[in-house]
């Protein structure tokens, strides 16, 4: 029997994300990576424009987030939070309430995006059937409501509140629970506002919020569920509502926070406060899985008032304080920059590369918003073959559905962006129109 190479034994024995183990997308192989740099095993060198996932801000091999990790690895990397506490998930928390709605006030730590989904879920219910003040539990509002093109986790809740068509609802069928879902938005950031986009909103919960917990979704940006930008009044509209029928308003900022869409967070674009409030994926400038749930004083002392006088939750890497130091220091990293200049230049050079797309008869859409180019095609790319094009071009943009984008690291030069937006419009000039 022959030796597998490495490439083959990965092939044959790993899965990776949405991937048939019988006929595996080509992966490439990474040796290393630093800035907006990733390098192959075999040298080649890649412009970064997923900032792996919309996480590594900071780049990769950050010199202040490394040393983060390694001072903190002489004390401890792990300790179970239940009866123990320590500073790097004090002084994260600390700075995390300073920089989050004000109205906020409570953090939980979880080990992920879908956990931290979960956890904001759970909440919501637990908040209504414990005894609010002289009410009594509302042991029946458990369900949910949510726009559709959402995207909220891949676990069994978060994935029930994901789009039902592009998420996983056809496969799971019956065995997920049934989420009321209301048109997307569809006035966009920079349309003008219109109140027909909340109707079907408001009659899901007049019909029906005396079973609705809460409204999940994603503010501003609607990021894995098709990157599409709406109207700020969306939420202050959406907020009203939720006060009006008496349902939790969850955000769920994992893709938008720290910075992504020209605020720190993209509440701040509509200046609405929710309830429950979802962070990941940016918190630890990708180095680590984190995440957090954060919620108001009245919502954790209403749990707290509970049958079961506690939030039922707590996971084993809870706060974990390797994960926690890093994410301190990305966070003071970010905010000791002048983040916000570094946004608009990225913002600028996307519109100015992506825009002419929108000439194309194939392209139906170019759309940017801080550090988010999006180009959506009138059909659906061929995964395989535009990757292998773009790596050809040294430059790494894994493209979904008919969306064609990036987010790229916030330390990617001038220079390394526009070579990573020329070889990207290149591409999708030289694309010849066929359906897949
Ligand atoms: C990525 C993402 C999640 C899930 O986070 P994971 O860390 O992958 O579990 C949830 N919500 C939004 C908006 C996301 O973009």
């Amino acid at each position: 029997m022959t030796e597998l190479t490495d490439l083959e034994f990965d092939l044959e024995h790993i899965w990776h994300p949405y991937t048939s183990m019988t006929q595996p997308l080509p992966t490439f192989k990474v040796k290393k990576a630093y800035g907006a740099i990733i390098e192959l095993e075999d040298g080649r060198q890649l412009i970064d424009g997923m900032s792996s996932w919309w996480c590594a801000i900071h780049g990769y091999n950050h010199p202040e987030l490394n040393q983060a990790i390694t001072d903190q690895l002489q004390n401890m990397s792990h300790i179970m939070f239940g009866g123990f506490t320590h500073d790097p998930a004090i002084e994260l928390g600390k700075l995390l309430l300073k920089i989050t709605p004000p109205s906020l006030d409570k953090i939980f730590y979880a080990d992920s995006g879908s956990v931290a989904v979960e956890v904001a879920l759970k909440m919501a219910v637990q908040y209504w059937s414990s005894k609010n003040g002289s009410a009594q539990g509302q042991t029946q509002k458990t369900n949910f409501v949510t726009p559709r093109s959402g995207y909220h986790g891949d676990t069994w809740n978060a994935m029930s509140v994901c789009d039902p068509v592009t998420g996983m609802h056809q496969i799971f069928g019956s065995s997920l629970p049934n989420r009321f879902f209301v048109p997307a938005p569809q006035v966009g950031f920079y349309d003008e506002w219109n109140q027909a986009d909340i109707v079907e909103l408001e009659q899901v919960l007049k019909n029906h919020h005396h079973t609705i917990a809460g409204l999940i979704l994603e503010p501003i940006v609607q990021g894995a569920g098709g990157m599409r930008f709406y109207h700020p009044e969306y939420l202050r509209q959406a907020k009203l509502l939720c006060e009006k029928y008496h349902v939790l308003l969850i955000f769920d900022e994992i893709a938008t926070g720290f910075g992504r869409t020209g605020k720190l967070f993209a509440w701040e674009h509509a200046q609405v406060e929710p309830d429950i409030m979802c962070i990941g994926k940016g918190l630890t400038g990708g180095y680590m899985t984190l995440s957090a749930t954060l919620t108001t004083k009245h919502v954790a002392e209403t749990i707290s008032q509970g049958e079961a006088g506690v939030f039922m939750h707590g996971p084993t890497f809870m706060a974990n304080p390797l994960a926690c130091a890093v994410a301190l220091k990305s966070t003071e990293v970010l905010l000791a920059q002048d983040w916000q200049a570094n946004i608009q230049r990225i913002e600028k050079q996307l519109v100015q590369h992506l825009q002419p797309l929108s000439q194309l008869d194939y392209v139906q859409d170019v759309r940017v918003l801080g550090a988010i180019g999006v180009v959506e095609l009138s059909f659906n790319v061929d995964m395989k073959t535009l990757q292998q094009q773009f790596v050809k071009r040294g430059i790494w943009i894994r493209p979904f559905g008919k969306l064609v984008y990036v987010m790229p690291p916030y330390v990617i030069s001038e220079q390394e962006l526009n070579t990573l937006l020329q070889q990207l419009v290149e591409v999708v000039e030289q694309m010849q129109e066929v359906s897949v």
